[in-house]
């Protein structure tokens, strides 16, 4: 059973993770700059290599970038039984 409330979805199993959209972004290793899709992939999809060509047009030595993505996700806690009191 798969829980799509949040940015961090419950799931109960791998397959339910992997099909999950994960959220992508891009960013320079240089400096703090990064470049991800406003709004979502889907919509607004982004050419990272060509967003990697004019950053390093306007900063010359920055020339290596990462490609990222990343699923967050949250398992239901396991039952706890209650400690039986000490006789
Ligand atoms: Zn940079």
């Amino acid at each position: 059973m798969l829980i799509r409330t949040d940015a961090f979805p419950v799931v109960g199993s791998q397959k339910e993770l992997t099909d999950l959209k994960p959220r992508r972004w891009g960013d320079c290793v240089s400096c703090v700059e990064l470049k991800q899709e406003p709004g979502g992939e889907a919509e607004n999809p982004v050419d990272y290599v060509a967003w990697a060509k004019e950053h390093q047009r306007l900063y010359p030595t920055h020339t290596r970038f990462r490609f990222n993505t990343a699923t967050n996700f949250q398992i239901l806690p396991a039952r706890v039984e209650p400690i039986p009191p000490i006789p």
